[in-house]
């Protein structure tokens, strides 16, 4: 028995064991081996626990394997992630340069013909300055849309001062000013607070126009209001337009996005305006959501901590 486990331990085996002469319940029994010298006499040793002991055994073997397993799983999924982030850049990237390439060739089309027109053609005072008017009046529209895409990057690299006091008042009179067409209601005369008036007031404008230009209806009907909700002021524009579907709610303010429309560009835009509120609105540690209004059309809520 002893010099059975001598063995056994000298090839690392530290298993329990038993040398029988019949086999009965062990996990692994040895074939029959004969240690007569005289007579046959078989022996056969059973091992118990062998289960357990070829885990042990092998659990490093199991667990590297299993880490592989992990990390090329990993991989695959980054991989994959990767990929699928990509398609929606490129599709992404196409709509933006199929829409600015034709934002960018109509005024520039219409410059360039305007120019050669007066070049050509000598017209009377009345006529050049006509011309003259169209050709201003697109180099405005150029610069508008460059300056758009400026703007957003400028506040990314340099961020919003908040040190303008904002009085809910004042603001609610110069959108009621800027936009006839709005009915503004405010609920919240007195309220002042902190934060940048020129870019919460681009922002809001932002919402107004969008809420203008995408309505259908025969009557449109936007409201913004202004109310006072738990220390926070809440900046409300709901119109009666075709409402945004649900799939579409979070990614409409991502830079460059705009809800597909195949392609047809009837709402011209570029899809950064959503994108420039939202970074307005976390700058002053806002928050911004969209909803649907009932019965048609979309509910944006701006809340600003006061
Ligand atoms: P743009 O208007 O320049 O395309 P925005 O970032 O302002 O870009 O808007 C992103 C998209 O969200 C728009 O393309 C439009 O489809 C959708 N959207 C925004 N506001 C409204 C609204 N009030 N009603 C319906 N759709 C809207």
């Amino acid at each position: 028995n002893e010099q059975y486990r001598l063995a056994l331990k000298r090839r690392g085996v530290t298993l329990p064991f038993r040398l029988n002469k019949n086999s009965s319940n062990y996990d692994y029994i040895t074939k029959k081996v004969n240690f007569g010298i005289k007579h046959e006499q078989w022996m056969r040793a059973g091992f118990l626990g062998l289960n357990t002991y070829l885990l042990g055994e092998l659990k490093w073997v199991l667990s590297g394997t299993l880490l592989l397993l992990l990390i090329t799983l990993t991989c695959f999924w980054y991989t994959i992630k990767t990929l699928l982030n990509q398609q929606k850049l490129n599709t992404m990237k196409d709509d933006f340069i199929s829409n600015m390439t034709h934002e960018i060739h109509t005024p520039l089309s219409s410059i360039l013909v305007t120019a050669d027109a007066l070049k050509r053609f000598s017209y009377d005072e009345q006529h050049r300055n006509d011309y003259i008017d169209i050709i201003l009046h697109q180099g405005k529209k150029l610069s508008g849309l460059t300056e758009e895409i400026l703007t957003g990057a400028r506040m990314e690299r340099t961020g919003i001062a908040l040190d303008d006091l904002i009085n809910i008042s004042d603001l609610a009179q110069k959108l009621k000013a800027g936009y006839h067409s709005v009915d503004v209601q405010q609920d919240a005369p007195s309220v002042v607070f902190k934060g940048n008036a020129m870019h919460l007031e681009n922002a809001i404008g932002n919402l107004l126009e969008n809420a203008l230009k995408y309505n259908n209806q025969f009557q449109p009907l936007v409201i913004l209001t202004f109310e006072v909700r738990k220390r926070k002021i809440a900046i409300i524009v709901s119109d009666n337009g075709p409402g945004i579907p649900d799939t579409e709610k979070e990614k409409i303010f991502d830079q460059f996005y705009r809800v597909p429309t195949g392609n047809i560009h009837d709402v011209k835009g570029y899809g950064l305006g959503l994108s420039y509120v939202k970074k307005v609105v976390e700058a002053h540690n806002g928050s911004i959501a969209v909803a649907d209004n009932e019965p048609s059309g979309s509910v944006f809520t701006i809340l600003l901590p006061l």
